[in-house]
């Protein structure tokens, strides 16, 4: 099965265990297992070697309920139209556990950023934005970064968005630079919610954070600032890896010296010092904390068996599946699902968004208060679930969203 295929699956059993659970209304169970509006878009741009360059991008709105649809937008080889619809799925899920008034969407585009100029991305970018223009907007869908996306591809789209209306809109995106309206703490916004919720977790099994081992999967924006962040709270770093590799160091890397070492050289590996390791050692290192913070479907049932890990916090979208979930579970391993753990992101941007609704402009520490606060209140939300239903975090989180997904959708009653 492809990738995208299995993440889309995944997503789909997720809603039907919710569903169960929540005695869902099954015409409520077909609606919410179809996107609202799906636009796929064909963006030909002119390459830098004169070339013309063809790619396919869509933008997938899967519900917007609660308010307007929110994503990010994802530039990777693998982006198809599937994946891309479960990851709006689980937006959905996630704006409603963190309980922000936003519906699910995401958007992708199948490209290799890697092998593009910064004027090659920008073109397409803006190709890109000039296309799902008509279903974007402040109070209609906003995009984010996302895989391989960030502040300046945002900048590129406000700019796209307000050449066309004729006049400066900052809200129609977040994740934008700080110079054009961007909210202190964005950038670190994810992994500062993911951080907050190994340590939340970690209270409740009764592990010592200071000190506890973490092991991180992926080093893009993600994973590296979790790195900084957890060892700035007292965790040891002993393993990282991104898609070249990783490296394991018993005693403890420094996050920031890694990074300086990915810039130069494209990698993590070959960090003096350290062992090399792959990417299949890294998630089954000897840690106390794993943090999945790359693609979709890394622990899976050829995998989970040997998790050593106490928690695992998916900071990435979709890192496990449903079998693995169950090996999790039965071995006793803590995982704080995506639609939790990485709400941190999502919050932050809606932050953005009051911010340049209300044209001010909040302090950091003012962002990251707001932060830890709907963050804690839905970690205990979904902890509280768990407990009564006797449950994973998992089920708890999907049926905490999937509920109030339903809740609003009921309430709304439907036109015509
Ligand atoms: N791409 C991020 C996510 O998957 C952030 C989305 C957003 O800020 O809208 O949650």
């Amino acid at each position: 099965m492809e990738e995208g295929e299995a993440a889309l699956n995944v997503a789909l059993e997720q809603l039907k265990i919710a569903a169960e659970k929540l005695n869902l209304d099954p015409g409520i169970h077909e609606m919410l297992k179809h996107p609202k509006r799906s636009l796929i878009v064909s963006l030909t741009i002119k390459m830098d070697n004169g070339e013309l360059g063809n790619f396919i991008g869509c933008r997938v709105q899967h519900n917007d309920a609660r308010g307007p649809f929110k994503g990010g937008i994802r530039y990777h080889p693998n982006v198809t139209l599937d994946e891309v619809t479960a990851l709006a799925m689980w937006m959905t899920w996630k704006c409603a556990v963190v309980d922000i008034p936003y519906g699910g969407a995401k958007g992708g585009i199948c490209c290799n950023p890697k092998e593009m100029s910064t004027g090659e991305l920008e073109r397409l970018t803006r190709r890109y934005t000039s296309l799902i223009l008509d279903i974007i907007g402040p109070h209609r869908d906003v995009p984010a970064p996302d895989i391989y996306t960030d502040a300046q591809t945002m900048a590129w789209i406000m700019d796209t968005y307000s050449q066309f209306k004729g006049y400066s809109v900052p809200e129609c995106v977040t994740g934008k630079p700080l110079s054009i309206g961007g909210s202190e703490g964005r950038e670190e916004a994810t992994s500062l919610g993911v951080v907050i919720c190994a340590r939340e977790a970690a209270k409740h099994i009764g592990l010592k954070f200071k000190g506890a081992a973490v092991a991180i999967q992926g080093y893009g924006t993600v994973g590296w600032n979790a790195a900084k962040i957890a060892r700035d709270m007292g965790c040891k770093i002993v393993a990282v890896s991104d898609s070249a590799g990783g490296i394991y160091c018993p005693d403890g890397l420094n996050p920031v010296d890694i990074y300086e070492h990915k810039s130069k050289t494209g990698s993590v590996v070959n960090y003096k010092g350290c062992k090399n390791i792959t990417n299949e050692d890294l998630l089954t290192t000897g840690c106390d904390i794993l943090i999945p913070a790359a693609l979709e479907n890394q622990i899976t049932k050829a995998n989970a068996d040997k998790i050593r890990a106490r928690i695992v916090v998916e900071g990435a979208n979709g890192p496990i599946s449903l079998e693995a979930d169950k090996i999790l579970y039965e071995k006793g391993i803590l995982l704080i699902p995506d639609v939790l753990a990485n709400s941190g992101g999502v919050t932050a941007s809606y932050f953005e968004w009051v911010q340049n609704l209300t044209r001010e402009h909040w302090m950091l520490q003012e962002v990251n208060r707001r932060l830890e606060n709907k963050m804690g209140k839905a970690f205990s939300a979904v902890q509280k679930i768990a407990k009564q239903e006797e449950s994973d975090m998992r089920t708890a989180a999907l049926m905490l969203g999937v509920g109030r997904v339903s809740e609003a959708i009921k309430t709304l009653g439907l036109w015509p």
